[in-house]
């Protein structure tokens, strides 16, 4: 592991001076960085930990009734909150679907946005990786290639965004706030990560210095608590990443959809979310023929990047099934194991 420098901010304005230094990066939980440094697969020179900024660690309620998560909010701490996890169900379904209890008491709201790929390409740190080493090529490509992208990957990287928290906080709206040397700022979360490109090296739209502080969801969100889920699939029952996953949330106005969200996770180097697919569901009776048809048109454009065509229709099962599972109603209590494909009941959806 390389030398590194470390230093402790006390406020936001600390931290980004101190990450001004050539090579810093920030520190909170660090359950992907330090791997990833052990691994020498990241080399930073500065560590700067952020784990102590004041302020950062609160859940609040705003006067608009949206919430604000404190970017040093642990996972586990956040999908154990009753006020938040009443609100926004699907989201502590999918907090509780990552990782290890251990690693949900460490790991952070800011960190779970910012965690790194685990295509493993680019975690053994010697393949050729456009993300690792910008131009340096892809070894995924025409390699193992079973668990990359379908949804907007390139030439350049097909990689997928691991997190389950972002997948129902795209499909929910959430916006992330961000400090930085011009002050503060606010991006929508489905504008927040990038799309690989021909520059796959760039993964948000974060400029150097650059705090996040913050995740807020909007108070509308949480008109969809009686319906939503988040449904993933993974190669064993827990401490996995997912191979597919969605998020899927309804209003509903008698026996039809008066609004729907949807988005996926493992599909992109993004959580995906489908506006069209929620556009074709609006209006429309719910049952699965409709979340069939809006399946349908939310995986459209899917390609597989090599050996992965089985997602594209894997992730409209999903979808399918996480719908239905919302439209019969979400659970008093989140499972302790979140809803496996596997073992939840289908639900109560009418077959049109
Ligand atoms: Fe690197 Fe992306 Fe290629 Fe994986 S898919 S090796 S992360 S460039």
């Amino acid at each position: 592991m390389k030398r590194f420098d470390y230093t402790r901010a006390a406020t936001p304005a600390e931290a980004i001076a101190a990450s001004a230094a050539e090579g810093a990066v920030y520190l909170g939980g660090g359950t992907n960085l330090l791997d990833l440094m052990k691994g020498n697969v990241l080399r930073p020179d500065r560590l700067v930990d952020v784990t102590h900024v004041a302020g950062l660690d609160r859940i609040e309620r705003l006067p608009d009734g949206s919430t604000r998560v404190g970017a040093l909010v642990r996972n586990g701490d956040l999908a154990h909150d009753p006020a938040f996890a009443k609100s926004y169900p699907a989201v502590a379904e999918a907090l509780l679907s990552g990782a290890s209890a251990q690693l949900r008491n460490a790991a952070t709201t800011g960190g779970n946005l910012l965690q790194r790929t685990r295509c493993p390409y680019f975690t053994d740190g010697v393949s050729a990786c456009n993300k690792r080493v910008p131009g340096s090529g892809c070894d995924a490509v025409g390699g193992d290639t079973r668990l990359h992208a379908v949804l907007g990957w390139s030439d350049s990287c097909i990689a997928v965004h691991p997190s389950d928290f972002c997948v129902p906080l795209a499909a929910l709206g959430a916006t992330v706030e961000i400090e930085g040397k011009g002050g503060p700022r606010s991006v929508p979360l489905v504008e927040f990560h990038r799309l690989p490109g021909d520059e796959p090296q760039r993964e948000t739209v974060l400029e150097p210095g650059d705090l996040v502080t913050a995740v807020v969801l909007p108070a509308e969100a949480a008109g969809f608590a009686a319906h939503s889920r988040y449904l993933k699939v993974r190669d064993r029952t827990s401490y996995a990443f997912a191979v597919v996953s969605a998020a899927a949330a309804l209003k509903l106005d008698g026996d039809r959809v008066a609004e729907a969200r949807l988005a996926f996770g493992g599909v992109a180097l993004k959580p995906w979310r489908s506006a069209e697919a929620e556009a074709a569901l609006r209006g429309q009776p719910a049952t699965v023929a409709s979340f069939r048809r809006a399946a349908e048109v939310a995986l459209a454009d899917a390609k597989p990047s090599g050996d992965n065509s089985y997602k594209i229709e894997l992730a409209r099962r999903i979808a399918v099934r996480a719908f239905t599972l919302a439209l019969s109603g979400t659970p008093e209590r989140v499972p302790a194991l979140p809803a496996s494909p596997f073992s939840s009941p289908l639900g109560v959806a009418a077959h049109a």
